[in-house]
């Protein structure tokens, strides 16, 4: 399992959705952009660490829920990585608007050094500008390329956010995107 099959996943979940929603010709991006903003809004919330007015500011990782299985079990939820790859789903819906190659998907590693706080807020505002300001551009291609690049910029924050500040393996990503990928296929079939 790698990025390029998470993309054809995504893919296949999103054309059953505009197919059974009847959606086909929409512009989906602004809806998907701002679904992706209240995604990294949530996974911020679950992580905490901005929350100086509370004496609980840790991360939650590891919740004991009960009652979340069919069979009413209790289960340790990371609520953290299943709001890191909600983002994840929303991420790569909009590279399949964009028609970004997959390739593309991949960005160079770094370390980032600034506080995590302005990890999140660059991640927002990067991801804010992949609507594209239309006004700006003439060029259909040259709103296309800025749309890209505004993608893969936020692409480069959110990867390096959930490997080095949120201490995620790309094995526990991929485990938990194709389960929340079977659990929004369920929902579809449910009428969620
Ligand atoms: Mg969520």
């Amino acid at each position: 399992m790698n990025l390029e099959k998470m993309y054809e996943m995504q893919k296949e979940l999103d054309a059953r959705i505009i197919k059974e929603k009847g959606l086909e010709g929409v512009d989906l991006l602004p809806n998907t952009v701002l679904a992706l903003q209240v995604e990294i809004a949530e996974l911020a919330n679950e992580w905490r660490g901005f929350k100086h007015w509370s004496n609980d500011q840790e991360p939650r990782f590891n919740v004991l829920e009960i009652g979340v299985t069919d069979c009413s079990e209790e289960k340790l939820v990371n609520r953290v990585l299943e709001e890191y790859v909600d983002c994840l789903h929303f991420f790569l819906s909009i590279a399949r608007q964009l028609d970004l190659p997959a390739e593309d998907l991949y960005v160079c590693e770094d370390v980032l050094e600034e506080e995590t706080v302005v990890l999140f807020m660059e991640l927002l505002h990067n991801v804010g500008l992949i609507n594209g300001e239309k006004f700006l551009f003439q060029n259909p291609d040259n709103l296309s390329k800025y749309q890209r690049e505004s993608l893969r910029a936020a692409l480069f924050i959110f990867y390096n956010l959930g490997e080095q500040r949120l201490g995620f393996t790309f094995e526990q990503i991929v485990e938990a995107y194709v389960a929340k990928n079977a659990i929004n296929h369920k929902r579809q079939s449910t009428g969620y």
